[in-house]
């Protein structure tokens, strides 16, 4: 039965990275999301069902449009299927639950964050906003559901508002010294903004360990991006989603990590 459920989820991730694709990329441009339908963008040939099969139609069409053959970016493929494993590994973890409904919502929105931020070095005001404003309505539905209107929502404000306010406060607090430190701009303002969510989601001083994370994986890829005088300028954004995605989805606490230092 699990593994029944982790190809559905699977299957629905590459459906949903294909969509989120689309938006990140279009939304960067500012481009409507729902019209045109799914097209090539080299030639606006429009897709039929059978080109628009997550990962299976880039595979049998060798990466190429059918109609003008020019490439597909390869980075729709990669999207469908991180998006796919994803979204497999967040049922592994958090089963037909409530939680599992808040990790989808998280990693999509991260997701479209990655990809517009490394393809446009912009992360999109009106992704966080929606899904920081859906998480937050599911958390008050699902503590309304327990308990009493105003208990619901002082638990909403203890454990997930305060924690996200929290987080975005200590990054603009490490902004500001950065960009002292510096003499330049030290994080986007996209950075902090993603703050607010991940203390939503993860907690506030989990979501503080991301930074420390991000920077761990950001190192040796700097190293190199800066040896290949490729660019320059490496977005922080897509670092720190893939740390709070690894957090979340790894279900490590805080007392783990401390007790884990201490040792
Ligand atoms: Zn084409």
């Amino acid at each position: 039965m699990e593994t029944y459920f982790l190809i559905i989820f699977f299957i629905l991730g590459s459906i949903m990275g294909s969509f989120y694709h689309v938006v990140a990329t279009r939304l960067s441009n500012d481009e409507s999301i729902i019209f045109p339908g799914s097209h090539c963008t080299n030639c606006n040939h429009k897709l039929k069902w059978y080109e628009n099969i997550p990962i299976i139609s880039f595979i049998i069409q060798k990466g190429k449009c059918r109609n003008c053959n020019s490439n597909i970016p390869l980075s729709c493929l990669i999207v469908e299927i991180i998006t796919g494993a994803l979204f497999s590994v967040c049922f592994h973890s958090f089963k037909l639950s409530f939680d599992l409904i808040i990790a989808l919502i998280f990693v999509s929105s991260l997701i479209i964050v990655i990809v517009s931020d490394i393809e446009y070095m912009i992360i999109l005001d009106e992704v966080l906003v929606f899904s920081t404003l859906l998480i937050i309505v599911l958390y008050l539905i699902h503590y309304i559901f327990f308990m009493d209107y105003k208990e619901g929502l002082v638990e909403l404000m203890v454990n997930h508002v305060y924690p996200g306010i929290g987080a975005f406060a200590t990054m603009y607090g490490l902004k500001i010294f950065g960009d002292k430190l510096f003499k330049k701009e030290s994080l986007g303002g996209g950075d902090i903004k993603l703050m607010f969510l991940f203390g939503l989601v993860i907690g506030y001083p989990l979501s503080l360990c991301t930074i420390f994370l991000a920077t761990f994986i950001a190192f040796p890829i700097s190293i190199y991006i800066l040896f290949s005088d490729k660019e320059n300028i490496i977005p922080f954004g897509p670092f720190l989603s893939m740390s709070a995605i690894i957090i979340l989805i790894s279900k490590i606490d805080i007392n783990s990590i401390l007790n884990f230092l201490i040792k």
